[in-house]
């Protein structure tokens, strides 16, 4: 029988999936779904079904935002499973009536009732239930007969190519339960129908005692009066949560680490050991905290010359970061707790976990973005000539391994910079590289050049003329560079879509995936790459310096080359938006609008032109800058080779020691 437990609010399964990422979120849902005084749970509107599917299988209204589009996406995969279900099945498939306007959750229930009972669908669509304080609906049911038994098993359509996610089973599992509750039989298996089109099965008993823990553990913490205490921690589901923008907000009132750049989970909870939770008490450390710091650390076991005592405390690149700090304290309010010598005293007597070089650094940003959030001035600290030499031997052997200021090339009148937009949902089964744009100078001026690709064919065409095109050109002029800027926007795009074979992360991935399987396009392609022709301006970056921003996005980083965008599009997401009504016009019932790719296009034009910035301001910082050399040194192939083999040796040490350490624990030494 269904059943609803008086006084537990309801939430979706995919609340459940929200709640496995953060705990926080349970409590901020817990606390909005308080009973009113005046009526039952049981009765009140529920409103979150709206976020669960409600489908309508009629013309689709045309995405006006990244997350719209992803929701027609999943509703037209489904319509079309529907379609199959029903050229298979034809009447043996119930579609249940959709909920009416106005009509609560439970009545809905109420109204579908129990189509199992007539035991003559094959399929049922759209199944709604509620069960044990959760409700959602089923995409698809189908019947299976075991041994005589009949038994309905949850089929969800889901738009991840590769394979199902923890939350898609947690889902399934959940259909499962209730459909057990309803007709007394569990379900042997349930199934995701994936985007590629394929079937994956998942046998119900592997899991479930998985469910359960879970089950038990989401009743405690929905039970009204619990006194679990959460606090919002950033995770990858937070960009796409309903309460974003009240933990955002929690977060710049706190004065939160979460806005540190480069601070991860594990840095805060060690700074947060010795009582450090805020941008402020991490900057209003010390220096000379730091820098004995450093010299212990530089002490232990080794020989240190005095140049190099100097060098690690010389902490910023330029002195009027320092002067700038101290202007920058006498305008905020400083809480009592971030007292300096407290910190320090609490730091000697607890020692955090992290190591003096990242806390350092995090310090240093700290400062940075204090100093930029009290006096809007965004410094830049250059990392040392030594430092960068470093990081670049630790880079494993490939294209990134001369990505710093010291290797960054000078302009070169045939260098390239490029950027490309893909779409990764084009259709259902696959993405699509849909432009790839550049700039290349002709007649003395930079011109901006838009390549499309409208299907797979001319994807592939495109990127391979592309690769031809640069090849022959780099032949002709060896000193010629393509320059791009990684986009951390695009690879959010990518989480968003729930995807792991996503080819449009980088550049070079969007060619090794678009150009396939062609013997003398990929020699060609590696040929570019072995050579270093490929140049990734965020990577250069993050080698070689730091500034005063949250990011170093190209957005970020093309303000302080002062560069302005003329485009109105802002965020690839709105260029992939518009490419979707463009390219899908069909499906919206639409007329194709071509004043949609010059705005793509002009999009990615500033994206490139900004490229191009960046990577003239880069060139100044370091002819500017006294400490490092003002020309491109060549990467050292000897140093770096040296390094990977001695890497190699550590790790075969390492893999020793772990090898022994097994083998002890299992002798029970
Ligand atoms: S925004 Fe992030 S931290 Fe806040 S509730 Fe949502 S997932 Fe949790």
């Amino acid at each position: 029988m269904m059943s609803e437990n008086a006084g537990i609010p309801t939430l979706s399964p995919s609340k459940i999936t929200a709640w496995l990422e953060c705990e926080h979120y349970l409590t901020l849902k817990n606390r909005q779904n308080r009973p009113k005084a005046d009526k039952p749970v049981s009765e009140q509107r529920d409103d979150s079904v709206k976020d669960d599917k409600n489908i309508e299988i009629t013309f689709p209204s045309p995405p006006e935002n990244y997350s719209e589009l992803l929701i027609e996406k999943g509703l037209y995969h489904e319509k079309e499973c529907l379609k199959r279900y029903k050229e298979e099945y034809g009447d043996l498939v119930l579609e249940v009536s959709d909920k009416q306007k106005g009509e609560s959750f439970k009545a809905w229930v109420e109204r579908v009732g129990n189509p199992f009972e007539s035991n003559k669908y094959q399929v049922i669509f759209q199944m709604p239930f509620i069960h044990d304080g959760i409700h959602g609906v089923a995409d698809f049911l189908e019947r299976k007969d075991y041994d005589g038994k009949t038994v309905y098993e949850p089929v969800d359509s889901k738009l991840s190519r590769t394979g199902a996610k923890q939350g898609h089973l947690l889902q399934l599992l959940f259909y499962a339960e209730a459909i057990e509750a309803i007709s007394g039989e569990l379900p042997r298996e349930v199934h995701v129908l994936l985007g590629s089109g394929g079937r994956e099965p998942f046998r119900v008993s592997d899991y479930w005692w998985y469910w359960q823990r879970l089950r038990k553990q989401l009743k405690r913490v929905l039970e009204p009066a619990s006194t679990l205490v959460t606090k919002p921690e950033k995770c990858s589901y937070c960009p796409f949560c309903e309460f974003n923008a009240d933990c955002y907000q929690q977060w710049r009132d706190e004065d939160s680490l979460i806005f540190l750049k480069d601070s991860n989970k594990s840095y805060r909870e060690a700074l947060s050991e010795v009582g450090i939770d805020t941008l402020t008490g991490l900057a209003l450390l010390p220096q000379e905290f730091l820098e004995d710091l450093l010299i212990e650390n530089m002490e232990q076991g080794n020989e240190v010359t005095e140049e190099e005592v100097l060098e690690a405390v010389r902490i910023f690149s330029n002195d009027d970061i320092e002067t700038d700090f101290e202007t920058a304290i006498q305008k905020w309010e400083i809480e009592p707790e971030c007292n300096a010598e407290n910190l320090v005293k609490k730091w000697s007597r607890e020692s955090p976990d992290i190591s003096v070089d990242s806390l350092v650094k995090l310090w240093r940003q700290a400062r940075l973005q204090k100093i930029a959030q009290q006096t809007k001035k965004i410094h830049i600290h250059s990392f040392s000539e030594r430092e960068m030499a470093e990081k670049m031997k630790e880079k494993e052997e490939g294209w990134k391994r001369g990505a710093c200021l010291l290797h960054l090339p000078e302009l070169n009148d045939h260098d390239i910079y490029l950027d490309f937009e893909g779409h990764p949902f084009w259709q259902v089964e696959q993405g699509l590289i849909f432009l790839f744009g550049y700039l290349e100078k002709r007649e003395g001026e930079w011109k901006y050049v838009a390549v499309w690709a409208h299907d797979k064919d001319e994807e592939k065409e495109k990127a391979t003329e592309l690769v031809d095109f640069f090849y022959d050109r780099f032949k002709n002029n060896p000193g010629m560079h393509v320059y791009h800027y990684n986009h951390t926007e695009r690879v959010l795009l990518v989480d968003l879509l729930n995807s792991d074979d996503d080819p449009m992360s980088s550049i070079l991935s969007v060619f090794g995936h678009a150009i396939g399987q062609s013997p003398a396009d990929i020699h060609h392609l590696n040929e570019l790459v072995e050579a270093g022709v490929f140049v990734d301006l965020l990577a250069v970056i993050r080698n070689s310096l730091q500034a005063g921003t949250e990011s170093l996005s190209l957005k970020e980083m093309e303000k302080l080359a002062g560069f302005k965008r003329k485009g109105k599009i802002q965020k690839g997401a709105g260029a992939v938006v518009d490419y979707e009504r463009y390219a899908n016009a069909d499906l919206y019932g639409i007329d194709k609008d071509e004043e949609l790719l010059n705005g793509i296009a002009q999009y990615n034009k500033d994206d490139v032109d900004a490229t191009y910035e960046v990577h003239k301001w880069l060139l100044q910082k370091r002819n500017n800058n006294p400490d490092l050399p003002n020309e491109t040194l060549p990467i050292p192939e000897e140093d770096y080779k040296s390094s990977a083999a001695g890497d190699v040796e550590k790790i075969s040490e390492l893999q020793e020691q772990i090898v022994e350490k097994i083998l002890g624990e299992r002798n029970g030494n």
